[in-house]
């Protein structure tokens, strides 16, 4: 694995950085977490304007590395988060670029990236979660389309999605795992119902997904019939492999910004909370180079992230869970108001190790995949 920047990554990163340094402070206010339609328009702004200077395509159509650069210049720099793109951007749009038919990528690619589509994920259910391949949402096939009945649950951003990477079940008789199909279904189908649920951070990142006979042309299968399972594990493999990395930059700078803060008001003096900031400090450098390791080893296997992102994930999610506990220590009884920065995120990070697989689904993958144990009945 080689860390360090070739010339072209060099000037790119230089290029990137000087580009962010302008266009950051011309950007709108930030919407309200609960104005949906504001921050499905400031997200796809953001997008647009990075399509706009050549940089939107960096998440599936750049070297793994050159991605890696740039998620961690426009982490640096405060930059917009992907927000309502990122199903869209980081697993439908690698999984149809990496699985879909060039007629399938020419129509989906290109509005993802101009920041004109926003896409929601339809795997979990509510009986089909950790077990993802329990899924029971049935389609059966009626001439050129498939006819969709039964309920997806935790389908974030379904509220302002245009498409739905679907999981639906083609044969009920073979196998779980044989029987699967993934589907783009257009989110204005009639026989959708959108039904949001609200987050105790007050906000409705999520909802229920009802499908009632919803008909989603056979022409929008991506991958054969029945071999779902397969692309749903590249999606998982971008999921856990690559979505998230840029989070391990903006946690070292808030880790920064709570050691600012506790010089400030005092609490920096308890060497127990100093030992803990400098333990976190360790483990996101750790991360950062486990990112790293990961990314190193896609671009050796040509460009799908491997189990590594698992360990990453696992670890990832505790850590920001432990730096939000360090925050809350820094600001004292200030950490119950929901208006003080970092106790908002604090309430979210709870969520990290249950979405995109919970931890001990991600531990027997490591048992299984990496340790090569026994797996467990
Ligand atoms: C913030 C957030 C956003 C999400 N967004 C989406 C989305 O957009 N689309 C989507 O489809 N889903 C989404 N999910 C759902 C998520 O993928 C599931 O919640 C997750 O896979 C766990 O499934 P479950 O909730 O059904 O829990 P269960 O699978 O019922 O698990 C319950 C508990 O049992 C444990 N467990 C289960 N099986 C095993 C096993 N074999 N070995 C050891 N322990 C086990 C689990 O670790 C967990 O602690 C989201 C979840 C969250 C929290």
């Amino acid at each position: 694995m080689n860390l360090t920047d070739t010339p072209e990554e060099e000037e790119f990163r230089a290029r990137l950085r000087e580009w962010l340094g302008e266009v950051l402070p011309t950007l709108p206010p930030k919407p309200s977490p609960d104005d949906w339609p504001g921050r499905r328009a400031y997200d796809l702004g953001w997008q647009r304007r990075l399509y706009d200077a050549g940089y939107a395509d960096v998440h599936w159509g750049a070297s793994p590395t050159v991605r890696l650069i740039f998620l961690e210049e426009t982490e640096k720099a405060g930059a917009p988060y992907v927000g309502a793109g990122f199903v869209g951007l980081l697993h439908a749009g690698p999984t149809i670029a990496a699985e879909g038919t060039p007629e399938q990528r020419a129509r989906w690619l290109p509005p993802i990236l101009r920041g004109e589509e926003v896409w929601c994920q339809g795997f979990s259910e509510p009986d089909a979660g950790s077990d993802l391949a329990a899924l029971r949402t049935r389609a059966r096939r009626d001439g050129d389309d498939y006819v969709v009945s039964g309920s997806k649950i935790w389908t974030s951003h379904a509220e302002v999605a245009d498409w739905c990477e679907l999981l639906v079940r083609t044969d009920p008789q073979a196998p779980k795992h044989r029987g699967i199909s993934w589907l783009a279904m257009p989110m204005d189908a009639p026989g959708i119902t959108v039904r949001p649920l609200r987050t105790l951070a007050g906000s409705a990142e999520f909802a229920e997904v009802f499908l009632d006979e919803v008909r989603v042309p056979v022409a929008n299968r991506v991958g054969d019939e029945n071999d779902g399972w397969r692309v749903t594990m590249v999606t998982l493999s971008f999921e856990r492999g690559t979505a998230f990395v840029g989070e391990v930059v903006a946690c070292r700078r808030v880790l920064r910004e709570l050691a600012g803060e506790a010089r400030k008001n005092g609490r920096w003096d308890d060497p127990v909370l100093r030992r803990r900031l400098g333990r976190l400090n360790a483990e996101f450098r750790a991360l950062w180079r486990l990112t790293q390791w990961n990314v190193s080893e896609a671009e050796r296997t040509g460009g799908v992230p491997g189990v590594g992102g698992s360990v990453f994930k696992l670890r990832y999610s505790h850590a920001r869970q432990e730096l939000y506990d360090a925050a809350a220590d820094v600001l004292g009884p200030q950490a119950l108001d929901l208006d003080r920065p970092w106790v908002l995120d604090r309430l979210s990070s709870l969520s990290y190790t249950i979405a995109a697989g919970t931890s001990q689904i991600q531990r027997n993958i490591v048992a299984e995949r990496i340790l090569g144990l026994p797996k467990g009945r």
